[in-house]
């Protein structure tokens, strides 16, 4: 897929999908919301969920909530790129969208699992930098899920028990970060972001930047 993107020197470049994944807690959804307020280059990718809507979520921002059979038919309409069932529940991230961003020039965040990683790397390849997030600790994950407050004690022992599982996949992912301060986390995903938006085969302009450059154009 070429994607290209004017950046201010003329250069060309094509879109990043930036997959953020980790445990449950581990901080995910703060830092990718400072991420989408530091950088507008970068929006959300909205997934469809059959989970039902936590105090405070908005359908349509936070997630597109939608009942089984609404999932089914978006499943059997090939609506999704990817879809995976988690906890109990099933996510999707649906296709129209990411195409849209794409073709309209900007970068796009997942906020997915590793589940959902392997399906888009295997539809989207070298488009895909995947970045998994750890807690610094066990004990300090536990913390920051009853912190949240918006989940039951049993959810909160589900996701624990879960998250040995989904932390045994960090090798799959091209960057692996320890989470235990968000403002550093978030610089060194940014520094991330810089790097592989400089990276040779994603500057599509470049032969021809170069060669007007040598022949003093
Ligand atoms: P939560 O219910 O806490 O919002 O999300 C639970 C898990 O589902 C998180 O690990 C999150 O990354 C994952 N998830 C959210 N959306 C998607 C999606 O579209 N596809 C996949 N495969 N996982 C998702």
């Amino acid at each position: 897929m070429d994607l290209p993107i004017d950046e201010p020197s003329g250069r060309r470049r094509r879109g990043l999908l930036i997959v953020l994944s980790s445990p449950s807690g581990a901080g995910k959804s703060t830092i990718s919301r400072m991420l989408l307020e530091a950088d507008p280059a970068i929006t959300m990718s909205i997934s469809a969920t059959t989970r039902p809507m936590r105090p405070g979520e908005r359908d349509g921002v936070d997630y597109k909530f939608v009942d089984d059979a609404a999932f089914d038919a978006m499943v059997a309409a090939g609506e999704f790129v990817e879809w995976a069932p988690v906890f109990d529940f099933r996510y999707g991230t649906p296709k129209a969208p990411v195409k849209a961003a794409l073709r309209d020039g900007r970068d796009i965040l997942f906020d997915i699992d590793w589940q959902g990683t392997q399906q888009l790397h295997s539809a989207m390849g070298e488009d895909l930098v995947r970045i998994f997030l750890l807690p610094p600790s066990m004990a300090e994950l536990e913390r920051r899920l009853k912190a949240r407050g918006t989940d039951s004690a049993t959810v909160i022992a589900s996701r624990m028990e879960r998250a040995a599982g989904e932390i045994s996949h960090w090798a799959e992912y091209d960057y692996v970060l320890v989470n235990g301060d968000s403002v550093a986390c978030l610089e060194e995903v940014r520094a991330i972001v810089a790097a592989e938006r400089l990276k040779r085969s994603r500057q599509a302009g470049l032969v021809t930047f170069v060669r007007d450059l040598v022949a003093g154009r």
